[in-house]
């Protein structure tokens, strides 16, 4: 582990993460229950480490997409409620009973899978119903002819032998964006959603105990859609332009270390293909960060990192291993300087747009090479590498 600091590495801001949750909460209310979105190993920031967080400072109920994912937090001593938004083999029923995991279900053929899985076990499986209203992907369909068909098939699941339907959710496609269309559409999956949950429970005789629907952008801009619980991700992690007007803080700050500095003449092309040629006398910064380490190759040339100095632009293409940054007026930054590739100081917001891509992608692509760092009340408490060693 000592070895890779200094190099990249990326500093997790578990304070943050507290924040974010305590600003959210104070938002949705204290009725409202909390689900902190921790998939994709918690967006690329350490799902267990997260989880711990989440778990310590009382959030409800936690969401990954694959049972790895949900065991690995077991196996970590994470006791709450996790909910496997995505599909787990019928093979697995029985771990997800023992190690109480609550899994979606996303249609009749699933259902009727699972119960008979459960049935065989003698136990129950705790489960949240998935109902598609717009997002064209999981859940049981439910719009314009197949309403009352839809409505059955989610009351014939919640009366099988074996499952306990604790809750029922929806997936919004567009309550981030802001225009018209994404307002009405998004509007029109929330309506569609209660109409169903209203007539599933009129047919069950029984409220669903946690009814659930708002993501990100919805817990931003449709208060009306928290219902029992809210389900962000990642605002949790204080990314995008909501987390900018809520005030979140940027949970992940990724740094690397100049390792090398040489000065090249005027026209010296730079990286592979030269697709950079100095224009004057350039002193040329080498960091130790490159694609396999979760640079994007499209990003080459078009952007840049924060020195004690300000911002440096980024140089030629990107390497696998390293990549350039041009130093030529920040003569305070040397070899051993820290640079921050995105964080407090550099949005990631920025990056991801230069990158046409989304924060969560920039984040979860921050490969296993990269030592996590976590720190709770400024100090380093906690240092994962997920190299097999
Ligand atoms: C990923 C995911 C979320 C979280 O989305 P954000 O945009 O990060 O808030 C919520 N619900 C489901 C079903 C998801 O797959």
């Amino acid at each position: 582990m000592k070895s890779t600091l200094k190099r990249t590495w990326a500093e997790i801001d578990l304070d943050a993460i507290e924040h974010n949750y305590r600003t959210l909460k104070e938002r949705v209310g204290k009725d409202t229950k909390f689900l902190g979105v921790v998939k994709a190993d918690a967006y690329g920031h350490g799902a267990v480490m997260v989880a711990k967080t989440l778990e310590e400072i009382g959030a409800d109920y936690l969401a990954v997409s694959s049972i790895d994912e949900a065991m690995e937090l077991r196996l970590n001593h994470i006791e709450m409620p996790i909910l496997i938004l995505g599909h787990t083999p019928k093979e697995q029923v029985s771990r997800l009973i023992e190690y109480n995991i609550t899994q979606a279900v996303s249609c009749e053929a699933k259902a009727l899978e699972y119960s008979e899985e459960a049935q065989k076990l003698g136990r129950i499986l705790k489960v949240h119903i998935k109902v598609d209203t717009g997002m064209s992907r999981l859940g049981y369909l439910c719009e314009g002819e197949h309403f009352s068909t839809g409505i059955d098939g989610i009351v014939h699941a919640c009366e099988l032998p074996g499952l306990c339907a604790e809750g029922i959710f929806t997936h919004f496609s567009m309550s981030d964006e802001a225009d018209e269309r994404c307002v009405k559409y998004t509007e029109k999956q929330f309506r569609l959603f209660m109409d169903v949950v209203l007539g599933a429970e009129e047919k069950l005789g029984k409220r669903f105990d946690i009814r659930h629907c708002a993501n990100t952008g919805a817990v931003a801009k449709y208060p009306e859609t928290y219902l029992d619980m809210v389900r962000p991700g990642l605002l949790l992690y204080g990314y995008g332009e909501f987390a900018e007007e809520l005030n979140l803080k940027p949970v992940m700050t990724l740094k690397s270390t100049i390792s090398t500095i040489k000065v090249y003449s005027e026209g010296t092309p730079v990286s592979y293909g030269g697709i950079y040629v100095t224009d004057k006398k350039t002193r040329m910064g080498v960091i130790p960060y490159g694609y396999a380490d979760g640079f994007f190759r499209c990003l080459s040339n078009k952007c840049s990192v924060m020195t004690d100095e300000g911002k440096a632009m980024q140089r030629g293409k990107i390497c696998m291993d390293m990549s350039m940054i041009d130093l030529t007026d920040k003569m305070s930054v040397d070899v051993g300087s820290e640079v921050e590739i995105f964080g407090k100081r550099n949005s990631i917001n920025e990056l991801a747009s230069l990158a046409g891509t989304i924060p969560y992608e920039i984040t979860c692509a921050v490969s296993k090479r990269v030592p996590r760092l976590y720190i709770r009340g400024g100090e380093v408490i906690e240092k994962e590498l997920l190299l097999r060693m």
